[in-house]
């Protein structure tokens, strides 16, 4: 039987009805198997493609595709193509499945398992200006590992690597790289893209400029990338990380915004939100060394709202001391609370992969299944004062549950004047990122629909104060709203649209575009 199924229906609006009434689940079948493919067209636990790590929307596919060549791929979208609007069919590429609001689900269509199509190999280019070729299904987590084994690596990195290229590069893929690097689809040199006319095209900054651009940041909507052409730098062997906290936010984002303004001070720059948290610096001492670990003993968070500014610098053995003079001097600038300084030295890769440490905890605990109900904004350098002092000293005072990411970015390297990211319009934005579980059945501060409406109060405040605020991984219920994200750049998005897919078929899970309407 095929069946939708929300598990909060009541909080949100998407219902089979605001489908279009499709083929019958047999006729679709029949309907796909007469096409032959070089991987496979699954109708069989199809369950695995209604759901992702969001885990609050499940919609149904009728079909996985698995290919393995970038013509399979081709010939489905073809297919659906050619079947005209009457069928109601989508396609949605399925990465790693890491997004939160069905954005890799497509109800009754297919969902194509990017991962299958791993092959060819990752193709290095070693000469001046470096970079590698790997198809849209690759992990970053591998792209690293590949790398490296020719001493280089891609230069801007999201937290969590075990994200595909599609992905990532479909949104943004952002770190605490991404001041100096700009986000991951500021780092693509070219693209192969399967339209949604199932056309297979290679586009670059030359060459079909306008879909490289418009499938960079476009949530899916113009094309599967099939393979990317990222670009890569010399690789580091060790990492400095470290860590200080303040108590005063101000200061906090001073510094950041100090830190971020120079290109030669760190290499990664971060920060977090700590809200009332017990003995929050001893529970670093498995990772970090304090610097004065009898004042750091004496340190209490208890109570308080904390600003942990994060940083890294890169080096090889060789420079350890440069570095560290270097890092000393960079400190000395800073003005966090002195106690609170902790410093570590670890691989390049244990660094980059931190975070999969803790998903791999959750996993172990069973916490990785909860609902995530998540919340990425960019909000303009000018109004963060305000946005922090509604949010952090009104909305959440007590607790929160799960880390609340805050870092300063520059625009100037973003480009998003020509990819199809939104963001607001200041040369320095910031990223803040609410990551909380919710526990299911918990009517309490932890359960989802307290988290949800946190989550719409923030919004609703960012929209009263007129903040010019922008989601990112952005998540709308009505067109209304996705007009409003895109702003001026509307009008190109809906070309765009007409252009590379034109009855609607690519990523529905957004709800932006609906097939046949
Ligand atoms: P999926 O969830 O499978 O797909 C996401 C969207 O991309 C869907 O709309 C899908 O249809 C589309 N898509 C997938 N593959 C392709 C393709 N080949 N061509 C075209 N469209 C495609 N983001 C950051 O920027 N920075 C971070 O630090 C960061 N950390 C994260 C940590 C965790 C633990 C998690 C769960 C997410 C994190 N994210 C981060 C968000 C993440 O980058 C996005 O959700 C991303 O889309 C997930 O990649 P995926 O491969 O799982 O994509």
């Amino acid at each position: 039987m095929i069946l939708i199924f929300l598990t909060v229906s009541l909080l949100f609006t998407c219902s089979t009805s605001t489908h279009q009434p499709l083929a019958t689940p047999t006729n679709i079948q029949s309907s796909l198997k007469p096409l032959t493919f070089d991987g496979n067209l699954s109708f069989e636990n199809i369950h695995q493609a209604a759901n992702d790590f969001g885990n609050i929307y499940h919609f149904l596919p009728s079909a996985i595709l698995y290919p393995e060549t970038v013509s399979d791929i081709s010939i489905a979208i073809k297919h659906i193509y050619e079947m005209g609007t009457t069928s109601g069919l989508t396609v949605a590429a399925r990465g790693n499945g890491h997004s939160h609001h069905g954005q890799a689900q497509a109800y009754q269509g297919i969902v194509i398992n990017m991962k299958s199509l791993r092959g060819p190999e990752m193709q290095f280019y070693t000469g001046e200006l470096p970079y590698v070729d790997v198809s849209g299904g690759e992990l970053w987590i591998n792209i690293l590992l590949e790398s490296l084994k020719h001493g280089l690596s891609p230069k801007s990195w999201t937290d969590y690597l075990h994200l595909t290229v599609g992905g990532t590069l479909s949104n943004a893929g952002v770190s605490g790289q991404a001041f100096r690097h700009g986000p991951q689809i500021h780092n693509v040199y070219q693209l192969e893209v399967v339209t949604g006319t199932g056309e297979v095209v290679t586009c670059s900054e030359k060459q079909n400029a306008d879909l490289f651009y418009g499938v960079l940041g476009g949530l899916g909507q113009f094309g599967i990338i099939t393979r990317a052409r990222i670009s890569l730098e010399p690789a580091p062997m060790m990492v400095k990380w470290i860590r200080v906290l303040y108590s005063d936010f101000s200061i906090f984002t001073k510094d950041q915004e100090h830190l971020i303004s120079s290109q030669n001070a760190f290499d990664y720059i971060e920060g977090f939100v700590i809200i009332n948290r017990t003995s929050l610096v001893n529970s670093w001492r498995s990772t970090f060394n304090p610097k004065d670990p009898v004042q750091a003993s004496q340190f209490i968070s208890d109570g308080k709202t904390l600003f942990c500014l994060e940083m890294a610098k890169y080096f090889n053995p060789q420079e350890i001391d440069f570095m560290n003079q270097k890092v000393d001097s960079l400190l000395s600038e800073l003005s966090y609370i002195e106690s609170t300084l902790f410093l570590s030295e670890v691989s390049y890769v244990e660094f980059l992969d931190r975070v999969h440490v803790s998903m791999s905890k959750l996993q172990e605990k069973g916490l990785w299944d909860l609902p995530h109900p998540w919340l990425n904004l960019i909000i303009p350098r000018s109004r963060i004062p305000e946005f922090a002092r509604e949010v952090f000293g009104n909305i959440l005072t007590d607790t929160s549950n799960g880390p609340i990411l805050i870092y300063p970015v520059n625009k100037s390297k973003w480009n998003n004047i020509r990819t199809s990211m939104i963001t607001p319009d200041e040369d320095v934005l910031y990223l803040v990122a609410f990551l909380p579980s919710a526990m299911p059945g918990s009517t309490g501060t932890n359960g989802l629909e307290h988290i949800l409406n946190q989550n719409k109060r923030i919004l609703c405040f960012c929209e009263s104060a007129h903040l010019g605020v922008k989601q990112y991984l952005p998540h709308y219920q009505t067109h209304e709203e996705w007009k409003a994200h895109f702003g001026s750049k509307w009008g190109a998005f809906v070309r765009m649209k007409s252009t590379y897919d034109p009855l609607a078929i690519l990523t529905p899970g957004h709800r932006i575009f609906q097939k046949g309407r």
